[in-house]
């Protein structure tokens, strides 16, 4: 059993990874904005009895990451694994994309991932135990247009995985990124329902993804069965990207 924590937890993939790894007998520390305004996670945690503990963490703020990762490793001990989760987009055509989308996506996307990753990879290189696991998008290897940041921010964390991978490799701690296609939560809500029925037709298994099949590819990396992975990008696209 592993203690992990979550970034971005009160929905979508972020939720459902957390259910995931709680109902597989992990101590899962679920992070969200404000947990008051998103009680599902807790509701399913109580009604299943899953070692869940939610807590406040906006990962924009690095004062909110300090202390949402103090007090969990205060009163809870060492987190073996990170799930970089949290993200957003703001899409437009790049001709039109005001400055502030731009710096919102990457802030949000990666330098938080960067704040987030410093805090507790520490703790990990010290203990010699490690698993980091970032979730980046198909889009940031196959590029998508109006969405120029959010492409941007996602290919960031590829680099980032796998030059953080070679600098901690030899203290056993695993960096890998988990590249999602397109996957049905409030992120994807927005297309019309014949932009997903084009969609359909590019996907070889002929669907959108759903949470879980994120959230089981995130379980297989996280655990103690994946040691000899780092580095690498896992696409979970149906065959969208190959
Ligand atoms: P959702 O929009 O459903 O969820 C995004 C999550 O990120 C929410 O929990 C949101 O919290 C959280 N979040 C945003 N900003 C912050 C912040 N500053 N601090 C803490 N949490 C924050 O999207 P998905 O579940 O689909 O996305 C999860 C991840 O998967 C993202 O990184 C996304 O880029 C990636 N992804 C998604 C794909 C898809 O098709 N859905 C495809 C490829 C990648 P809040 O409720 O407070 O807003």
């Amino acid at each position: 059993m592993a203690s992990i924590l979550v970034t971005g937890a009160s929905r979508g993939i972020g939720r459902a990874t957390c259910v995931s790894l709680g109902r597989a007998g992990h101590r899962v520390f679920a992070t969200m904005r404000d947990p008051s305004r998103t009680p599902e996670l807790s509701a399913i945690a109580s009604a299943e009895s899953l070692p869940i503990i939610v807590s406040a963490m906006d990962v924009d703020s690095d004062d909110s990451v300090r202390r949402g990762v103090g007090d969990i490793v205060a009163q809870h001990g060492a987190i073996d694994v990170l799930v970089n989760n949290a993200g957003i987009t703001e899409d437009d055509l790049f001709i039109r994309m005001k400055p502030s989308a731009w710096s919102n996506v990457l802030s949000t996307n990666v330098d938080a991932m960067f704040h987030v990753t410093q805090e507790i990879a520490k703790k990990m290189i010290r203990t010699r135990w490690g698993r980091i696991v970032n979730i980046s998008s198909i889009v940031g290897l196959m590029g998508n247009a109006g969405q120029v940041n959010y492409a941007a921010s996602k290919a960031a964390i590829i680099g980032f995985t796998k030059s953080l991978a070679l600098e901690i490799g030899s203290r056993n701690v695993t960096v890998n990124a988990v590249a999602p296609g397109f996957i049905q939560t409030s992120m994807t809500d927005a297309l019309a329902s014949e932009a997903k029925v084009a969609l359909e037709t590019r996907i070889a298994l002929r669907r959108l993804g759903t949470p879980d099949d994120v959230a089981n590819a995130v379980l297989f990396l996280a655990s103690e069965e994946a040691g000899y992975i780092t580095g690498t990008v896992l696409n979970v696209s149906g065959g969208l990207y190959m």
